[in-house]
């Protein structure tokens, strides 16, 4: 029998295989590849899908990150509280521009936890960053509201949350910026390395340009240290085919999220929950076991791969030694480090492929 990967990034090109390569032979063929045509429309058309009034292309998710924190003015002393439970690439956003992470724990559905924030505001807390985590959107009606009474800024990194709403409006425009990650293997995903930051503000807008291309506004006239983080016209016209799917794709991830919602029925496994209010994109399905490690490896011998978001939480990593952490400081994080594991979910799998996933997890006696 055919292994079950956690993901088929094939199966989503070969879908719409004609328009992504249409417009791949348009890219290669105009002769302009940095900072042109299709970068500039699918600005215009990300923040049209987006709702926010600007949209930036650059490099990855974690340059959008480093770039919006530098926007907002984050250096050497000054404070980000972010949730514990998330990728790095969240955290390194706030310490390569020479911010300190401040650490605070999720609540039980893998969002940061609103009450935790107020509690660790300090005098040099500068911004708050809000991770969308798998894909289901954190209550930002309170946290902007929190953001604003204590004079905060607000970063909202949606590498797993593209389209997800809260209230009326999308993951990314709560925020004073919003970070994207088109990494192949997101819900909007490129064929390479890709990410953008949307904006309500022409300064952060104007600011995240100048700094994808090494400080530069006016060509060879240098008014900062930036960067070269540019999105290029390849990848703008390939994410330009794949946005114009992304309803037909969020939906039917929420239908695969459904029939594992149904068909998953053992006493020792938790499928995951919505909170109310929230909106779920499903980047990733996140079961929880206690026996963990032995389900996965019970799952690997039958046939189906699966992958820890995330094992080692950022505040026990080696990068982050020197911010001097130890086990046990943020123990609901550290739990869910020891009990997270994803299943296939992907545009594209089966619903053969989904029952011998169910029929796995249903049968196991750990
Ligand atoms: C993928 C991801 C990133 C980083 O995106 P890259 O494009 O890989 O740099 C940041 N934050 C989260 C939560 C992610 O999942």
């Amino acid at each position: 029998m055919e292994r079950i990967m956690t993901n088929r990034m094939d199966r989503g090109y070969y879908r719409y295989q004609a328009e992504y390569e249409e417009a791949a032979l348009r890219a290669l063929r105009s002769g302009w590849y940095i900072l042109g045509k299709e970068v500039e429309a699918f600005e215009k058309e990300y923040a049209a899908y987006t709702g926010a009034k600007y949209a930036v292309g650059v490099g990855n998710g974690l340059d959008a990150l480093t770039m919006a924190c530098r926007a907002i003015g984050i250096g050497s002393g000054d404070e980000v509280i972010v949730q514990a439970n998330t990728y790095i690439a969240s955290v390194m956003g706030i310490t390569i521009p020479g911010g300190t992470p401040v650490f605070v724990e999720p609540d039980r559905y893998h969002r940061i936890d609103a009450d935790a924030i107020e509690k660790a505001i300090t005098p040099r807390t500068k911004a708050v960053m809000v991770v969308h985590l798998y894909g289901q959107t954190a209550p930002m009606d309170r946290i902007r509201e929190i953001c604003d009474r204590h004079g905060l800024k607000l970063i909202e990194d949606c590498a797993q949350s593209h389209g997800a709403h809260w209230g009326e409006k999308m993951s990314g425009t709560w925020g004073d910026i919003g970070c994207f990650s088109f990494y192949p293997s997101k819900n909007l995903g490129a064929f390479g390395d890709a990410g953008a930051i949307v904006t309500d503000s022409e300064e952060y807008r104007d600011r995240i340009r100048r700094l994808r291309n090494y400080g530069s506004s006016v060509r060879y006239h240098f008014e900062e240290v930036g960067m070269n983080s540019r999105l290029d016209e390849l990848q703008a016209a390939l994410l330009r085919v794949r946005l114009t799917h992304m309803k037909e794709l969020t939906e039917e991830r929420k239908e695969i999220a459904k029939r594992y919602d149904q068909g998953i029925a053992n006493e020792r496994i938790e499928t995951p929950e919505i909170a109310e209010g929230a909106e779920h994109v499903y980047h990733q399905y996140v079961i929880r076991c206690g026996s963990r490690d032995e389900l996965a490896s019970y799952l690997k011998e039958q046939g189906i791969d699966t992958i820890i978001h995330y094992p080692i939480p950022p505040h026990l990593s080696e990068a982050y030694a020197y911010l001097g952490h130890k086990k046990g400081d943020l123990p609901f994080t550290e739990e869910l480090a020891d009990t997270v594991l994803s299943i296939p979910i992907y545009n594209g799998i089966t619903e053969e492929e989904q029952q011998r996933v169910i029929d796995a997890l249903n049968a196991f006696r750990g």
